[in-house]
């Protein structure tokens, strides 16, 4: 190496030393002085929009039924940074699509802690039986995802919601079929019933006018 080539790389490497040592002192300096402080006290701070939230959890008395939506899972509409930075397959809790879902109980069979429970009748126009239960102990759920795999309609998945603690266990239990959707069902269900029950009749009595 030339004795010039040489002092060229000494002083570069005195510069770059400079500049980056710069780069992120100044980072530091703009971060500490002039950006706006966000911290929130989470999770007694929504996250959404920073405000207390259910400070009165642990003496609320009247608690929701458990159909009513996790309590503190306000990040169900959150979009926030957080959400962003998750991994693409990220197992939140478990999400249910009820028109998917064929109340075939593969997710049921496929867990190996009885977390998930369904129950499904046969109404008209739908593929599969309509379910009437789907009931998630999220309680339970260790995230393992072999209901998620089984699933053949992709009914039940995997949403982003990371956020589910409670001060209440049985608002981990959610009901995912509305106490009205499942009178519906069981009235559309016998209907279904009498249906098949005169087509029946109706073959029955042909096949005797033919003998
Ligand atoms: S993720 Fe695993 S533990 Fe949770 S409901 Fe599905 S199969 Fe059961
Ligand atoms: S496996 Fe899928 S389609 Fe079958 S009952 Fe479970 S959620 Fe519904």
């Amino acid at each position: 190496m030339k004795v010039s080539e040489g002092i060229k790389e000494y002083f570069g490497n005195i510069y770059e030393s400079v500049t980056t040592i710069s780069m992120g002192m100044w980072i530091t300096f703009k971060t500490a002085f002039f950006e706006r402080k966000v911290t929130l006290q989470y999770p007694s701070h929504d996250i959404i929009e920073g405000k207390p939230k259910d400070a009165s959890l642990p003496a609320q008395k009247n608690l929701p039924l458990p159909f009513e939506p996790l309590l503190g899972a306000s990040q169900q509409n959150y979009r926030g940074p957080l959400n962003t930075q998750l991994p693409e397959r990220y197992r939140g809790l478990l999400g249910y699509a009820e028109l998917k879902c064929i109340s075939c109980l593969l997710c049921v069979q496929n867990c190996p802690i009885d977390v998930i429970r369904v129950k499904g009748v046969k109404i008209e126009g739908r593929k599969g039986k309509a379910p009437t239960t789907f009931r998630i102990d999220y309680s339970k759920c260790m995230f393992c995802g072999l209901c998620v795999e089984a699933c053949p309609t992709d009914a039940v998945f995997f949403t982003r919601q990371f956020e589910g603690a409670t001060f209440e266990y049985r608002t981990l239990i959610r009901e995912f079929i509305s106490p009205e959707l499942y009178l519906e069902r069981l009235q559309l269900a016998e209907v279904a019933k009498e249906k098949a029950k005169e087509k029946k009749e109706k073959k029955q009595e042909s096949e005797e006018k033919d003998q």
